[in-house]
């Protein structure tokens, strides 16, 4: 049976959720592609409650309970019920629905940098499950999917604890962070691997590290040195044959014209006399720089630098060559992504030759630990080395 909110004042001691000393459980996720107004459907006995005034309820029913929230100029508007000008809070025991996507976990529509915006609290364990159809096809192999779900937990948490509640939430859900969307594309293979990897993340020290990882290195990963100008120890780079049976040649043609107008800010101007000398790392082949003689003297560009300038979508990844054309030039390369870290479809390779996920993720990860971070105490850290 449907009912509709109804007003309920009164005043409540409310417990946190999950009381399991200081470790954190929970992760906030801001959903930044959903809008007002929010048709958000309750499964389950839940709470509404005014964010700033935790025991302020607004409602507190049992479940199936619809209702449609608008932007109003004082704040948000909950049909007949009131305006909340500080933002609401929905504490579900079963999810919910919000503009036709299901969730696990709480909703909150909270006010962050002058506008109100909805964010999704839930478990760890199950926002790893909303990550992984996303990250990795769910079709893959299950060695594959476990690899996978404890690089994406360990990335979660990393940035949880980096967060450490300074914002309102912790990651969004695009590919920024990572790709999440709720319930949507999980299947029995998602569940299974992130259910027997529970609690599982990479530590280097003791320290949860950021748990990279990219699509397609190309033969050989990424150090951190070249792509993010710190070295890292478990991030030098690591020899991976595992995904040579997909790797495809790329090129991509572009105009001195162009090339000029999205360098302008650097200062650099090319033209058909320009020599293009690229250097790369003899070791992993990625581009280290590119030196250029210009019309206003010798340049130099770093080699992760011309990627994110001319876009990863010119650039895929950082195993490439220029050639000189009529009008410009063309980039060949092979691999896909910043090739830091876990190696997806070298994954899939490994898993398909019945390497497991505890063997896949220390390839990958020099010296990393697994450990269960619920037993990591109080005093769990971020390895943090980049902000
Ligand atoms: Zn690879």
């Amino acid at each position: 049976m449907k009912k509709n909110i109804m007003l309920l004042v009164c005043s409540m001691m409310l417990l946190p959720a999950f009381l399991f000393g200081n470790t954190p459980k929970t992760i906030a996720v801001y959903l930044t592609d959903v809008k007002a107004p929010y048709n958000i459907t309750i499964k389950g006995k839940y709470q509404a409650y005014n964010y700033l005034y935790e025991s302020e309820i607004i409602s507190a029913l049992d479940g199936d309970v619809e209702v449609e929230i608008i932007e109003h100029k004082l704040g948000l508007k909950i049909e007949d019920v009131g305006v909340y000008e500080k933002g609401i809070v929905f504490d579900t025991t079963e999810g919910f629905n919000l503009n036709g996507v299901d969730y696990y976990g709480d909703l909150l529509l909270v006010p962050y940098q002058g506008k109100m915006i909805p964010v999704n609290r839930l478990s760890v364990e199950d926002y790893v499950k909303g990550v992984l159809p996303h990250e990795m096809s769910p079709d893959w192999p299950l060695e594959a999917l476990k690899a996978q779900a404890v690089a994406a937990r360990t990335y979660a948490m990393y940035h949880i604890l980096l967060n450490d509640g300074k914002r309102i939430f912790d990651v969004d859900n695009t590919t920024k962070y990572q790709v999440y969307n709720g319930k949507a594309k999980i299947n029995s293979n998602i569940t299974q691997a992130v259910e027997s990897t529970k609690y599982e993340v990479m530590t280097y020290n003791d320290k949860v590290i950021a748990g990279y990882f990219s699509a397609l290195c190309g033969g050989h990963t990424d150090s951190s040195l070249n792509v993010f100008g710190v070295a890292v120890p478990y991030l030098e780079g690591v020899t991976c044959n595992y995904c040579n049976a997909q790797i495809k040649i790329w090129t991509n043609a572009v105009s001195y014209d162009e090339f000029n107008k999205v360098f302008a800010k650097s200062n650099i101007k090319v033209n058909d006399k320009t020599d293009f000398k690229v250097k790369a790392n003899s070791k992993s082949d990625k581009v280290t720089s590119i030196d250029l003689n210009t019309a206003n003297g010798k340049k130099s560009i770093k080699g992760s630098d011309f990627r994110s300038i001319l876009t990863p979508k010119i650039v895929p990844s950082l195993t490439f060559r220029i050639d000189k054309v009529d009008n410009g030039i063309v980039i060949i390369g092979q691999g896909s992504g910043h090739a830091v870290g876990l190696c997806q479809w070298g994954a899939y390779g490994m898993a398909q030759v019945k390497k497991d996920y505890k063997y896949i993720l220390p390839f990958y990860y020099k010296g990393i630990v697994i450990k269960d971070y619920t037993t990591m105490g109080d005093n769990i850290k971020a390895d943090v080395w980049r902000n």
